[in-house]
């Protein structure tokens, strides 16, 4: 038999359901994976023993469901009830939520086991892992004949190394600009973002509400369907969870993507862009035209807004929702002569540089002689943005675009200059300010030997067609490339 970590998802679901394995014996595979990888600081809090505990649990029968045994990771921006929760960040250090969030719960009551939870960048607010309080991820992934330490990407860098790595079969993480896309490219892993509203958002830090999205990364597009399958649906406790029943989207993998019209969005074709990622774009149409889809170019005119829009509306949502850090309810407090040097102190503490700076911005552009001038021209810009995909969704039913600009970078590159780090998600941001589906699958390798993605975008609530087509082309691309050494 193959070595139980390289099973897939899928198959290591049918072999417990099967009794062909034992949860117990996937979980210690896991368990080791996990301690052999922590150079990396894929993981901030570890869960093992736990596991094991619910391990035995499946294999007497006590715990089953839909991912019985299957040994995950969990991004630490989802409250998990009794586990230390930080989102990256000093001043959440040692708070142990007392609920579950809606999507770790669904999770565990489908029998999944989780195995800690997952360094990220501080409060999401990242391309690279590096603004983690807890240090950076490592991407187990290195560029060949050189051997200095690359970013996994971020926000989600612990969630995609660890599935790189396969110290988890995969994890939850979350997008609020591209934090799922972009590390699943910087990877070679699939990281699915549904549409806005399909995860409940109860019980995740907040960043930016109205962006955020729970998703996946998964070692391939049917260990994606599968997760996500059990992560989505209406959730009353999240006013703005959608009331829709959750296809059964493993089910939509035909294979078939005949007769299927894929966009090609012209504005994404920038000056300046990486020939590797041209060509590798240029691939991704020819797959689909192979496997008898129709490419055809549509026009989203309002795309060199959006990173503009974006790092309006975010850091105002965030300014707005780390209000709530004041040293009085939750984790860090730093005492001070009054309650005011306490609230301030206590702040000063314990954020950090790329939090504070996206606190400032987002409470200027909010301040009442500001707000037309910035928040209410981004919120409408942002709108117009969101009708360039709804008119381009007439005449395509997905797009095909790269995920990323680049392949991954060096730990510490781009740290000093935040406008270069917020190109990252030049490709990504549009579809999240739209609260569209999105998927970024492993789809070959730069020059240099790293990981480099394709990005599909659908229709509201089709993310059915996004997973079919990402299904399609990761057959075509073949990708079986694995990290050095691991
Ligand atoms: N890199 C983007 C940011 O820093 C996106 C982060 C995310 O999606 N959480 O805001």
């Amino acid at each position: 038999m193959t070595d139980l970590i390289d099973l897939s998802l899928a198959a290591a679901r049918d072999a417990i359901a099967s009794r062909q394995i034992t949860a117990v014996e996937l979980v210690g595979a896991y368990t080791q994976r996990v301690e052999s990888t922590r150079a990396l600081n894929a993981f901030i809090t570890e869960t093992l023993d736990q596991a094991l505990a619910r391990a035995r649990a499946v294999d007497a029968g006590q715990v089953t469901g839909s991912m019985a045994g299957i040994p995950i990771g969990i991004k630490d921006l989802f409250c998990t009830k009794g586990v230390q929760t930080t989102a990256g960040s000093a001043i959440l250090k040692g708070f142990v939520p007392p609920y579950d969030s809606t999507v770790s719960a669904k999770l565990e009551s489908a029998g999944a086991i989780s195995l800690g939870k997952l360094n990220l960048d501080e409060f999401a607010m990242g391309s690279s892992n590096a603004t983690s309080h807890y240090g950076p991820v490592t991407n187990p992934w290195k560029r060949s004949g050189d051997d200095r330490a690359l970013v996994p990407g971020g926000s989600s860098g612990g969630s995609a190394a660890a599935v790189a790595t396969r110290s988890v079969l995969a994890a939850t993480a979350t997008d609020t600009g591209g934090s799922i896309r972009q590390p699943a490219a910087f990877t070679g892993t699939a990281g699915i973002k549904p549409t806005y509203g399909r995860c409940s958002r109860f019980g995740i830090v907040a960043f930016a509400s109205s962006l955020d999205q729970a998703g996946v990364i998964a070692r391939d597009v049917r260990d994606s369907a599968i997760m996500l399958q059990v992560m989505c649906g209406h959730d009353p406790q999240d006013s703005t969870s959608a009331p829709l029943p959750v296809p059964n989207w493993e089910a939509a993998l035909t294979g078939d993507i005949r007769g299927l019209k894929i966009g090609v969005p012209k504005e994404y074709r920038l000056d300046g862009t990486n020939p590797e990622i041209l060509a590798l774009w240029d691939r991704g149409l020819a797959w689909a035209k192979a496997a008898g889809a129709e490419i055809i170019e549509v026009s989203l005119p309002h795309t060199r807004y959006a990173l503009a829009t974006y790092y309006i509306v975010a850091p105002a949502e965030a300014s707005s929702n780390l209000a709530r850090y004041d040293g009085v309810r939750f984790g860090q407090r730093v005492p001070g002569k009054t309650l005011d040097e306490m609230y301030e102190n206590t702040r000063a503490a314990g954020f950090g540089a790329e939090v504070k700076r996206r606190i400032l911005i987002g409470t200027y552009t909010l301040s009442a002689g500001y707000y037309d001038a910035y928040y209410l021209k981004a919120q409408k810009v942002r709108a117009l943005i969101a009708r360039d995909f709804a008119d381009a969704f007439k005449t395509v039913d997905v797009m095909l675009t790269p995920t990323a600009p680049t392949a991954a970078f060096a730990l510490g590159e781009k740290m000093d200059d935040p406008i270069a780090m917020y190109l990252n998600d030049v490709f990504t941001v549009p579809a999240s300010l739209a609260g569209l589906p999105a998927m970024s699958i492993p789809a070959g390798l730069s020059g240099d030997g790293l990981p480099l993605g394709l990005h599909l975008i659908g229709k509201p609530f089709d993310e059915a067609t996004v997973l079919r087509t990402a299904h399609v082309l990761e057959q075509q691309a073949g990708f079986t490339a694995r990290p050095a050494g691991y």
